[in-house]
């Protein structure tokens, strides 16, 4: 910026005029300086006597060619110059000062009082005239006029320019203002403008002078700006900071995102301008003035708090907060309508799994594909939310029947169904949808959101891609849930849960080589529970790894107790959830029970489903590795209902492949064979891998196993799972050595399935 000299000088209180302010009217007279001019030596004495006798200290020039070389070197007041000189005459001088521009005031003092000699000598400029011989008083009176004119000359000339520079000051600091300063008549339209106008709003100054301020204010925010305006007009208020749009013809750098015209936010301050200040009437009213500022920047970055507030920021969709804001009001309008409305909740049902194997970036991208389809399925004027992770909300503000919600969420499955191609992967989601519709579930933003949360999570249950809409059944469902999650943690707490073993037999030999720990919850009302009745809650609940270790603490007790007793060999298989694995110190924790017990790591297998491994390949792997090392075997449970490829049974640390009992179950004496079981028997030789199969019944199911080769089996042909106790009974007993090598499978079938009668005994 550069600052012009007067306004420099304006600022450092430079006096530019030379005169000292300070000084009096008789010092001003007394500093005068005066020059006399004449030829005649005893004249200019008598002259300058006469002026110094009156305190001045006058300069003396003998003739007009001295005068000229005086003039030319010092600046004077006053000059009394006599006409008639021989060489350089007065009239000569006259014209040097004329032609110089001096600004000395010339007394001619002359013998020629004639009327053209005086008229020339003031047309020439000179300031007066005193006739030869001169009356002293006269000539000093008329020298100290001259001197008083000069100095109030001087000091006019000194104010003049002490305006300027304060002028170009303020005009300095108005138009380098960051704000926009103007002035409007009583009729609104511009009469001043400072520079910033150009660079903010890109407009001329002298284009706007004389129009309506209306010209340049965003037609939404008139208003806003009538009202700041037309307040003034007759409030004796202060200004208020109204912020309004005006229109901008520059483009703006920055995001325009959130701009929806062309504009700039401007803060803008009004103060009326009255005829008398002290009385602010309408009819003394004669203008405003006040700025505007630029505040688009503060005005964008509240915009995105605001929005980063109300929306989720991947998917921009509304979020929660907002969504319960739109609920709160579409509850009110449908009230008053008599209508009815509904909110789904809808959660991902193979998201995590794609989050956890794929990575967040493509589950993000994921996620935002998901947002685009629902956005397909939905009306305007209804409303998609994302809540967080995989879970939407949608908002049905006019609905008639159920039936219109139903169109939406079959539409929804529907377009859910079609494969995701993210990054070169194929990626299949389903939904699990529940509804609540107002005001059948519930009449309050906070229950319909949570009805729609129980029903969905009623779909989730039933592990399918669905929808639900609540009902009272399924809140009755839900609270039984909950009090059987509470009932579940204060189980653990106190011990509930118990653990009854499954023999598994050798089928060679019929000795009974090791157990299978099942847990059971011995629920003080409601009796023996079975693990399908609250693996699955344990599990949503985050309890299932608590429940193993549990299980697994147990079960280490009773068979180090049992191989003390003299079943040294006893082998004891536990079921790993994919929560326990997925434990950091799941190894350690492992072996410290173990150690705890006093047995070796050959002492027993783990149960693991092939979903538990390939939830997080990466860090379960490596830990059932470690665990192998120390002689622990891996058993894949339920084998063949998986994924079964072939590659990660390979490179898996893997001893044992259990068969499902489905695939036992098919084994019949009317077919000809189970073609499923050939195939897993042969897989199992290939990768030399042992096998054993749960879930035996019968003796043909025994044989063919048998036959296939399949060394070890366990089911209700032999035994249910059963309190410690029984087993120690079974093992000393060794009751299954009369079905070694399980011939006949062409005899008939027992009586009784199981080798002990109703298995599930007591709780201990
Ligand atoms: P699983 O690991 O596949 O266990 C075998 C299940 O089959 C047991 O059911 C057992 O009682 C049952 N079973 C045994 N023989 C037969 C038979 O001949 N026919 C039929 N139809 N079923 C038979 P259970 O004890 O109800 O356990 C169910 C599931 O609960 C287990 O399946 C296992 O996945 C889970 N589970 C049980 N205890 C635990 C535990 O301590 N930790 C974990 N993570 N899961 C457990
Ligand atoms: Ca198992």
């Amino acid at each position: 910026m550069v600052v012009p000299a007067a306004a420099v000088t304006a600022i450092s209180g430079g006096n530019a005029s030379g005169l000292d302010e300070t000084a009096g009217d008789d010092d001003a007279l007394a500093n005068a300086s005066i020059l006399l001019v004449d030829d005649k030596p005893d004249l200019l004495d008598s002259l300058h006597q006469l002026v110094t006798l009156h305190g001045y200290e006058p300069d003396k020039a003998l003739g007009g060619h001295e005068a000229l070389e005086l003039l030319c070197r010092n600046r004077y007041d006053v000059v009394l110059l006599d006409l008639i000189m021989p060489g350089v005459s007065g009239h000569d001088v006259l014209d040097f000062a004329t032609r110089e521009g001096l600004t000395c005031k010339i007394i001619v003092v002359s013998g020629d009082a004639s009327y053209s000699g005086v008229k020339h000598a003031l047309h020439c400029g000179a300031f007066d005239f005193v006739k030869k011989p001169y009356e002293a008083g006269e000539l000093i009176a008329t020298m100290e006029t001259a001197l008083r004119q000069c100095r109030l000359e001087r000091e006019n000339a000194r104010m003049e320019q002490r305006l300027k520079e304060s002028e170009a000051l303020h005009r300095f600091i108005v138009n380098n203002s960051p704000d926009l300063v103007y002035m409007l008549d009583r009729n609104g339209c511009f009469t001043f403008l400072n520079d910033r106008v150009e660079t903010l709003l890109g407009y001329r100054k002298d284009e706007l002078i004389g129009r309506h301020y209306s010209e340049i204010v965003d037609p939404e925010h008139l208003e806003h700006a009538r009202h700041l305006f037309d307040e003034r007009r007759t409030g004796a208020r202060a200004a208020n900071n109204v912020e309004v749009r005006l229109k901008s013809r520059r483009p703006r750098g920055g995001s325009r995102r959130f701009h929806g015209a062309q504009g700039v936010w401007a803060e803008l301050t009004a103060m009326g301008v009255y005829r008398d200040p002290r009385e602010r009437t309408r009819s003394g009213f004669i203008g405003s003035y006040g700025t505007a500022r630029d505040i688009s920047e503060r005005k964008e970055a509240e915009e995105v708090i605001n929005f980063q507030a109300y929306h989720d920021l991947l998917t921009r969709l509304p979020n929660r907060v907002l969504l319960r804001d739109r609920l709160t009001l579409a509850i009110a309008q449908a009230e008053r309508n008599k209508r009815k409305l509904a909110v789904m909740f809808l959660d991902l049902d193979r998201f995590k799994v794609v989050n956890d194997t794929l990575g967040h970036t493509i589950g993000d991208r994921l996620l935002k594909a998901v947002a685009n389809r629902l956005q397909s399925c939905l009306r305007s004027g209804d409303t998609l939310s994302r809540f967080g992770g995989d879970e939407f909300m949608l908002l049905l503000p006019e609905i008639r029947t159920r039936d219109d919600v139903v169109v939406i969420a079959d539409k929804i499955l529907e377009r859910l169904s079609a494969p995701f191609s993210i990054d070169g992967h194929e990626l299949f989601v389903g939904a699990s949808i529940g509804i609540a519709v107002y005001p059948e579930a519930g009449d309050h933003e906070e229950t319909l959101i949570q009805n729609a949360d129980i029903a969905m999570y009623n779909v989730k249950g039933n592990r399918r891609n669905g929808y639900q809409f609540f009902s009272e059944e399924l809140n009755h469902r839900f609270s039984t849930r909950l009090t059987m999650e509470r009932d579940l943690r204060s189980a653990l707490a106190q011990e509930e849960l118990i653990v009854h073993y499954q023999p598994q037999i050798e089928i060679a030999s019929g000795r009974i080589v090791g157990v299978e720990a099942l847990a059971r919850w011995n629920h003080p009302v409601q009796g023996l529970i079975q693990p399908d009745q609250f693996m699955a809650l344990a599990e949503e609940a985050g309890l299932v790894a608590e429940v193993d270790e549990l299980v697994q603490r147990q079960a280490f007790l009773d068979l180090a107790r049992w191989r003390s007793e003299g079943h040294d060999n006893l082998k004891l298989t536990v079921n790993v959830s994919a929560d326990q694995a997925a434990q950091d110190n799941f190894v350690a924790r492992f072996t410290a029970a173990l150690d705890s017990a006093g047995l070796p790591g050959s002492a027993v297998n783990l149960d693991v489903t092939e979903g538990t491994l390939l939830r997080d390949i990466e860090s379960i792997v490596p830990r059932l590795r470690a665990l192998r090392r120390l002689g622990i075997g891996i058993v894949i449970d339920d084998f063949g209902t998986g994924y079964s490829s072939l590659n990660y049974l390979h490179q898996f640390p893997i001893d044992t492949l259990k068969v499902d009992r489905s695939f036992v179950g098919d084994i019949r004496a009317d077919h000809g064979g189970a073609p499923v079981i050939d195939a897993i028997v042969a897989m199992a030789r290939g990768l030399k891998l042992s096998l054993v199969a749960e879930g035996v019944e019968n003796r043909t199911q025994l044989s063919y196993l048998n036959e296939k080769g399949c060394a070890s089996a366990q089911g209700f042909i032999f035994s249910a799972a059963v309190a410690a106790p029984a087993i120690g009974t079974l093992l000393n007993d060794d009751p299954f050595r009369h079905m070694a090598g399980s011939p006949g499978s062409t005899q008939p079938e027992p009586a009784e399935t199981s080798a002990v009668a109703g298995a599930e005994s007591e709780p201990r």
